[in-house]
């Protein structure tokens, strides 16, 4: 049995060589990521668990809800009576322990999303407040700090931010200050996005929700979930968030969801939401499902996994390029809370060829050599990595990279660990082959040693 089992694992060895080879990873390269990973096996391990458990947390809900077959058919028209998309909505709400969830495909991205909760729930003369620091970039529209046609800004909602303090903790003293009897929600970003502030963990953002409400009961907190979800075994829905909103081309669609948002929370506020998605009067009562409803179930059945994938990728390329003496953020072991990964490469050409190697892992139009690009919204040219199944999907591997200093890659996703590593892998040797990244002179540098 012993001996079958070494020769097995010899011969998987072999082959996997080959096809590292083959598909256009150096020995060295390979040689080298393989020493990264050893080094990963627990984390990884955790990571396992918290999938495990966030699975089974999916599958009960599905259980419970009763989830059948009839619920994957399509409805059309108004969706009168839609029990595949009135269920979904359930088991949505059932996984994030929320009172409601509104869970369409008519919610265009996690934008739309944000501005619907945001729209439906705020009132001429009312404050929102981010105690947490500027939005992610799309927000400021919506919100009217950048103005724009029809932000909350033209319909009388004012806005008000706290930044974090420079060691990223809350400025407690500034929020209590910032709360007055204007304020009527808060936003709350749990992913840092594409700045350099830590991202929250459920945890903190429990704190920041108890301290909020021990100021004023009534607020609303609203969190924006993208990049968050399964990352960790709660939602911040289960911390004291009224409101949780993410996109369906990220963490929860799991892939599959080909668009879509979701919005959940206190029933209250979720129907205020609606009426403001669909109309007033109308609400969740309409709303056809047009065929999504299969790929939203099997994509959040799938998303614990999927999620668990793209963590596993993000950690081992902090690793691969902090070894190699470039900056990473988060660091290769500090604890994590979204799928994103900042790594600066410091030269124009490092992060184009990083995109490129991104790009020639990918499964659709690996052919294609990314370039630099003048883009809506960004101040400099913009390279952008994704061979993805579902356009502009960032759970699928995908990097994108502005080119201005200090050189930074911003990279996430993978639907699944192997392809996420050879992404990173491709990207290394892409790197190492322009003589832009060397690889630190093997230790024991002897043939197939055994993982
Ligand atoms: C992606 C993202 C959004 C916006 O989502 P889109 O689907 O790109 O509109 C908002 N907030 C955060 C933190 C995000 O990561």
């Amino acid at each position: 049995m012993n001996s079958d089992h070494s020769k097995t694992t010899v011969l998987n060895h072999m082959l996997l060589d080959g096809v590292y080879e083959s598909i256009g990873i150096s020995r060295n390269v390979r040689k080298y990521g393989e020493e990264i990973l050893k080094g990963l096996k627990e984390r990884f391990d955790r990571i396992d668990e918290t999938a495990e458990y966030n699975q089974l947390k999916v599958i009960r809900a599905m259980q419970e809800n009763r989830v059948s077959e009839a619920c994957l058919y399509a409805s059309s028209g108004y969706g009168y009576n839609d029990i595949g998309r009135d269920t979904l909505e359930k088991v949505y709400a059932s996984v994030f322990r929320t009172e409601d969830a509104l869970v369409r495909p008519q919610i265009t991205c996690g934008t739309h999303a944000l501005a619907v909760a945001l729209a439906g729930n705020l009132r001429p003369g009312d404050e929102l407040l981010s105690p947490v620091g500027k939005p992610y970039d799309t927000l400021e529209e919506v919100i009217g700090i950048r103005p724009s046609n029809g932000s909350l800004a033209e319909y009388g909602v004012t806005y008000r931010q706290v930044d974090l303090l420079p060691d990223g903790s809350f400025d407690y003293e500034g929020i209590r200050n910032a709360v007055t009897d204007k304020t009527r929600m808060v936003t709350i970003q749990r992913s840092k996005g594409y700045q350099t502030r830590p991202t929250l963990s459920v945890k903190r953002i429990g704190e920041l929700i108890a301290f909020l409400k021990s100021i004023r009961p009534d607020l609303i907190c609203m969190v924006d979930n993208c990049y968050g979800e399964f990352v960790e075994p709660a939602e911040p829905s289960e911390a004291g968030a009224d409101l949780i909103v993410g996109s369906l081309i990220k963490n929860p669609g799991g892939g599959l969801a080909p668009a879509g948002g979701y919005i959940a929370g206190k029933r209250q506020y979720v129907e205020n939401v609606a009426y403001r998605l669909t109309s007033p009067g109308l609400g969740k009562e309409v709303g056809a499902s047009l065929g999504v409803n299969q790929s939203f179930y099997q994509g959040f059945f799938l998303a614990p996994y999927v999620t668990a994938s793209a963590l596993k990728g993000a950690i081992f390329a902090a690793n691969v390029y902090e070894r190699l003496g470039f900056p990473v953020l988060p660091n290769g072991t500090e604890s994590r809370h979204d799928i994103i990964q900042a790594v600066t490469l410091g030269s124009p050409e490092a992060v184009i060829a990083f995109c490129r190697g991104i790009q020639a892992a990918a499964p659709v139009d690996s052919h294609v050599a990314p370039e630099p690009w003048a883009m809506p919204g960004y101040d400099s040219d913009v390279i952008m990595a994704a061979g993805a199944f579902v356009q502009g999907s960032s759970i699928e591997l995908s990097a994108d990279g502005p080119i201005k200093p200090p050189y930074a890659v911003y990279f996430q996703g993978g639907l699944t660990w192997a392809h996420a590593k050879l992404g990173i892998l491709m990207s290394l040797q892409k790197l190492v082959d322009a003589g832009l990244a060397s690889l630190p002179a093997a230790a024991g540098d002897g043939e197939g040693s055994p993982a």
